[in-house]
Parts: structure tokens; C-alpha cells; sequence
């Protein structure tokens, strides 16, 4: 089976802008992956996720090499209304992706369905399907501005997931939240994910990345720095060279290591990284 996602030495520039914001970019997503992608500000993170939901090229103006193909099908090639038939996408800012019109949270979640032309009980049907896995069920007669950011943000998720895309790309969509609201999404992403779904995800905490991702795609100032397993990526020393974080309890290794108190290949897992403390500290 096809790669549901392929990314052929993808290279985007903005208009005005003077270089390329993403520069070869090259690797595959398989069905029911869950690729997390890293890097510092400004490396082309968004630039890719808004490549695979069809907003670059469409919304974006600029100029690009190579291809992006999602089921198959050269992103560049459908409109984002196509696009959006496959690929769900769940903003940084949830504010962004409220439609203003919903007087409830039941219309807001609904609000893609009636685009589509869904019938009402289909509708109804759906909502109820998804507000039970979003912690959504006593919310569903409240206004969504009246919401706090988790739940405005798990609202937000649900209108993206009730049209049941293939694939879902999240652009750091729980770094507005406190913890806890950030953690629940990840838990109901992470879900989805072993659900099936193919998930893409931009996020800043390196430890979880580590723990959930089945692929890392490292980037910096555009570039392709590394892409492979999160022990492959992680692994290499090399990485944070480029700007990019890395989990602290591989630093932590690495610093044992250097100072002599720990030997040996590192395994690079959170377990595996608490044994070594542990042993260099006498325990
Ligand atoms: P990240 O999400 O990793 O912070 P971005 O994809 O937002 O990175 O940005 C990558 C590069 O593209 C940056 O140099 C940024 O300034 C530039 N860029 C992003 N969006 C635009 C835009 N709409 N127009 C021109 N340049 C942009
Ligand atoms: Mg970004």
C-alpha cells in the first residue's frame, strides 16, 4: 500500500519573501502513522502543515518545487475544499478555526456538516458520536465563547474530526493550554491515532514527541535535519548542532556519559535514561 502522504522534494518560497521557507523537503507518512515534526521558530513548520491541508499553495501565494501528494492526489492539484474531504487541520490558535456563527457549541461542532450538505439527523447523530471521546457532552447548549481555551480548543478538534478526515495535522494546537488541557488533547489525538487515524503534529514538548511519535521530521531554517525513528532522531548528537530540542532525559544521558558516569549504548527511552541516573548515582 501507497504512503497516504508523500512529500517529494517539496520546496516552497513565499512570495516577497527572499528565500525558500521549506527546501527539499522528502519523506512518506504511511496509513496510521503518527509523525511528529520539530524545530526551532521559523524553520517551516506551519509552512508544511499549511502544505498538506492544501493553504500553501492555495491561500498562500508563493512559489514551489517538487510535490506534496496526500491519498495519491498532488495537493497543488485540488482545491482546499477537496482537500479538506481527507485532511483535517486544527490550528494553533482555536479562536482562528471558530466559525462566529454557531450560538452553540452542538452548531459549532456541526457547522462543516451543514457546509456539506448533511442531513439533520445525520448531524445529530455525529455530534453525539463525537462529544463523548472530546469531554464535549455537558457542553453541547453552551455559547463556545463563553469557554475556557482547553475546552474552546477541544470544540475546535471536534468540528475538524466530526467530517472524519484521514488525516490530521495539528500545528501546535495545545500550546495555548495549561498543561493538563494540553495533555487531554494529546491523549485524544494519541487515541485517534491508535484508532487508526494518520496523525501529523507540530509540538514543543520534546518528551512526548519521543513517547508518541512513530516518525520525528527535524527541521531548521527549512531544511530537512533529520528524519527516522525518535530514538534515530534523537540519537544523534548532531541535531541540537541545528537549533533543535531534544528530550531532557537524552541531555541528561549525554551529560553522564561525558563525564564518565555512565557507558555503553544509549537507549533512548525515558526508562531506560532513569536506570542510567540511577546506577551513576550510586542507587
Ligand atoms: P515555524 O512554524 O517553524 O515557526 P514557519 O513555517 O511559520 O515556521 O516560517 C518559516 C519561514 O517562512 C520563516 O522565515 C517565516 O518568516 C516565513 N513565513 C511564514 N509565513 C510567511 C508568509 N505568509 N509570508 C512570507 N513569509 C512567511
Ligand atoms: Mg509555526
Amino acid at each position: 500500500m501507497d504512503s497516504i502522504i508523500k512529500v517529494d522534494d517539496f520546496s516552497f518560497r513565499y512570495r516577497d519573501a527572499k528565500r525558500c521557507a521549506v527546501r527539499h523537503l522528502d519523506f512518506e507518512v504511511p496509513e496510521g502513522g503518527f509523525l511528529c515534526v520539530v524545530g526551532p521558530n521559523g524553520s517551516g513548520k506551519s509552512t508544511l502543515c499549511n502544505a498538506l491541508v492544501g493553504l500553501v499553495p492555495h491561500h498562500f501565494n508563493g512559489k514551489g518545487r517538487g510535490s506534496v501528494r496526500v491519498l495519491g492526489q498532488k495537493v497543488a492539484d485540488q482545491t482546499i475544499a477537496q482537500i479538506s474531504c481527507n485532511v483535517g487541520f486544527v490550528f494553533q490558535n482555536p479562536f482562528n478555526q471558530l466559525s462566529y456563527t454557531a450560538g452553540t457549541v452542538a452548531e459549532e461542532l456541526a457547522y462543516g456538516l451543514g457546509n456539506h450538505g448533511v442531513p439533520r439527523d445525520e448531524m445529530v447523530r455525529r455530534i453525539e458520536q463525537i462529544a463523548g471521546p472530546l469531554h464535549l457532552e455537558g457542553l453541547l447548549d453552551r455559547n463556545p465563547l463563553e469557554l475556557s481555551g482547553g475546552q474552546i480548543q477541544r470544540v475546535a478538534l471536534g468540528s475538524t474530526l466530526i467530517m472524519n478526515p484521514r488525516v490530521l495535522v495539528l500545528d501546535e494546537c495545545t500550546t495555548q493550554l495549561d498543561p493538563l488541557g494540553s495533555e487531554e488533547i494529546f491523549d485524544i489525538v494519541k487515541k485517534l491515532n491508535e484508532d487508526g487515524m494518520t496523525v501529523v503534529m507540530v509540538d514543543h514538548d520534546m518528551e512526548r514527541v519521543a513517547r508518541c511519535a512513530d516518525h520525528v521530521l527535524a527541521l531548521s531554517r527549512g531544511n530537512q535535519v533529520a528524519f527516522g525513528t525518535p530514538e534515530e532522531v534523537f540519537g544523534d548528537p548532531a541535531l541540537e548542532e541545528h537549533g533543535v530540542d531534544i528530550p531532557d532525559y537524552v541531555r541528561i544521558s549525554r551529560t553522564l556519559e561525558d563525564e564518565g558516569l555512565a557507558s555503553g549504548p544509549v537507549t533512548l527511552t525515558e526508562g531506560a535514561c532513569a536506570e542510567r541516573v540511577g546506577k551513576a548515582l550510586g542507587r
